[in-house]
């Protein structure tokens, strides 16, 4: 398999906060109200350590029934909370309608979600929505281990002009239990990389997880195989968030994880 992507490197778009920690994008997995994403971003702004805000407004659900996202209203609140804290914004688009919203509303990243990009017309449905945008998009790994996916993903997302783009790695479904909620098969970031070694790679260790105890050593090891950078799901009170509750940290476990971090070239 032959990837030629035409591609910009991270830092003509987003740049660590310090040059001796990784590069870190955080935020709630869903904006739940105007209060909790503008207080979340307040505090994920106060440590330093955090570049862009997260934030899913129209979010993919496995099952109808639950939380769908609170829908275009979101934007008016990554706006604010960008005004109020110099956040970069990024959110998920996962149709042209989200796309085009999202671009007028002036989002700064765009992502493209696991579940789209095991699609190859919901994927080019995006991309076909931003021709001619200068946007930085980011693209998830599929849900299912299928390395062409994502690299057909990447692709037409490039060929649409896009050339602020990066990966991530957001770990696997697999059939097996075991203590990840989504397998990392580091192998498959790894092949990815080898592919095309100037894409940049983010790890988000929040969905491989599925639970915030082990954050900490999935992110290390992203940084050991120097990805470079993370997105990590972080909210004022996790225990009361709508979606994905046991993986989300609050702000100040976000800076402590962040300050036990290495960067493999630290001392170099
Ligand atoms: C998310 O980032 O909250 C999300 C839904 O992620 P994924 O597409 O990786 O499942
Ligand atoms: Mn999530």
């Amino acid at each position: 398999m032959k990837l030629n992507l035409n591609i910009e490197p991270l830092s003509n778009w987003l740049q660590p906060t310090n040059e001796k920690k990784p590069l870190v994008i955080a935020g709630p997995c869903s904006a739940e109200t105007e209060e909790q994403l503008l207080a979340t971003a307040h505090l994920l702004a106060k440590t330093g350590k955090v570049s862009a805000l997260r934030a899913g407004i129209w979010k993919p659900r496995t099952r109808p029934g639950e939380f769908e996202g609170i829908g275009s209203i979101g934007l008016q609140w990554l706006k604010r909370a960008k005004e109020e804290t110099g956040l970069k914004t990024a959110t998920e688009v996962a149709t042209a309608k989200h796309v085009e919203e999202a671009l007028a509303a002036g989002v700064d990243v765009l992502w493209v979600g696991a579940r789209s990009t095991a699609n190859p017309f919901t994927v080019q449905e995006i991309a076909d929505a931003l021709k001619g945008a200068d946007v930085p998009v980011i693209v998830k790994n599929p849900v299912n281990p299928d390395v062409s996916l994502w690299v057909g993903a990447l692709e037409r997302i490039n060929n649409a002009g896009i050339t602020k783009l990066a990966a991530i790695h957001r770990g696997f479904s697999s059939f097996e239990k075991t203590a990840f909620r989504n397998e990392p098969m580091w192998e498959l970031a790894i092949q990815l990389k080898t592919l095309c070694p100037e894409l940049p790679m983010i790890n988000d260790p929040s969905h491989i997880c599925g639970n915030r105890e082990l954050i900490s050593y999935v992110s290390q090891k992203a940084l050991d195989l120097d990805m470079q950078g993370l997105i990590i799901e972080s909210h004022i009170d996790p225990s009361v968030a709508w979606t994905d509750a046991k993986q989300q940290v609050t702000p100040a476990a976000l800076s402590d994880l962040i300050d036990n971090l290495t960067l493999r070239h630290h001392d170099l």
